[in-house]
């Protein structure tokens, strides 16, 4: 009898330390709804159906696999309360007029549906033509042919459209977005941008303080979890380290930088000058089967838990990738200070 007080004594002593121990803003967590951020790796391969790079895996025309994607995230807006996508460059394969109508017809699909922004790839800028093996060099300089398939005029009617470096290109520009109570930014920036370009950043990310702020940048780190020290091509900019250095780092409130690029997954969690939690996110999928066939990533953001749930999902095969660098949690706080 005394054995079995005791263990009461215990267990209610337990209860009573728990109840203490929640915060009084967690009582309330049940009634916050989560919401979702989808990511667009690489599709390059899915446009490429002129140079057919990807005739590899079979004829060449790969184009379905991004309608696959942009389609199941439109289908899926409602299930998972998807609040923006961000697609995070190389677009395309070699920047020719034949694989940005691909890509603007695939990308249509979520208009007035869902909002976007994407990012620059050394794949979508600066083609010129010679005999090597790829039919040519890419990104020799910065035109592109971007801005007119995405043009800025149409983008900038949307209400989620914040602003551009350049007032008449759309190659770097912010977004913003409301979800569940809390407001978030987008910083989408050009490859390798040049260090004027990090100067409007540094700016647009200073002057909105309360908004919760994402870096999207198509070559920042490598699959080896490591920033990217030296990036090649023509083009002069900013590499992810430098990137780290002169933007990144210096502002509280980002809190996430996502990047394609180098192939595979990888993750680094970093502390900004601040002491806030930077996480680093790459996922690539174009080395896999038919270019990726349709990998992409949806990032569950869930304030009940203060974590952000990434998973990796093929629409076009319905199955999930579930090993520890495709399917993880981030911790993020997001109720306090609401
Ligand atoms: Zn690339």
């Amino acid at each position: 009898m005394r054995y079995f007080l005791l263990i009461l004594v215990v267990a209610m002593g337990q209860s009573v330390l728990t109840a203490e121990k929640i915060p009084s803003d967690a009582q309330n967590r049940k009634k916050v709804k989560s919401f979702t951020l989808a990511v667009l790796p690489d599709t390059q391969f899915y446009c490429d159906t002129r140079l057919k790079l990807s005739k590899k895996w079979g004829n060449g025309d790969l184009r379905r696999f991004f309608f696959e994607q942009t389609r199941w995230v439109r289908d899926n807006q409602k299930r998972l309360n998807i609040a923006f996508l961000v697609h995070e460059g190389d677009i395309v394969q070699a920047d020719a007029h034949e694989e940005w109508a691909i890509a603007k017809k695939a990308m249509s699909v979520l208009d007035g549906k869902v909002p976007y922004c994407m990012c620059l790839g050394n794949h979508d800028m600066g083609f010129k033509k010679s005999d090597n093996k790829y039919g040519g060099d890419i990104a020799v300089n910065r035109t592109t042919l971007f801005n007119k398939y995405f043009p800025r005029e149409k983008f900038a009617k949307r209400k989620e459209f914040g602003g551009t470096f350049n007032p008449d290109r759309h190659d770097n520009s912010w977004y913003h977005f409301e979800a569940t109570g809390m407001k978030f930014l987008i910083v989408s920036l050009e490859c390798k941008p040049r260090n004027e370009v990090l100067v409007w950043a540094n700016k647009v990310v200073a002057k909105h303080p309360e908004h919760r702020v994402i870096v999207l940048t198509h070559a920042y780190m490598s699959a080896n979890g490591r920033r990217i020290d030296k990036l090649g091509y023509k083009i002069k900019g900013n590499a992810g380290e430098e990137m780290w250095q002169k933007l990144v780092s210096k502002h509280k409130n980002i809190f996430m930088v996502l990047c394609g690029h180098s192939s595979g997954e990888a993750v680094l969690t970093s502390k900004g000058d601040h002491g806030n939690q930077v996480h680093q996110v790459l996922s690539d999928y174009q080395h896999l089967n038919n270019g990726g066939e349709s990998w992409l990533r949806y990032m569950v953001f869930d304030p009940n838990e203060n974590k952000i749930k990434v998973y990796t999902y093929n629409p076009a095969l319905d199955k999930f990738r579930n090993n520890p660098s495709s399917r993880f949690d981030l911790e993020y706080p997001m109720i306090k200070g609401e």
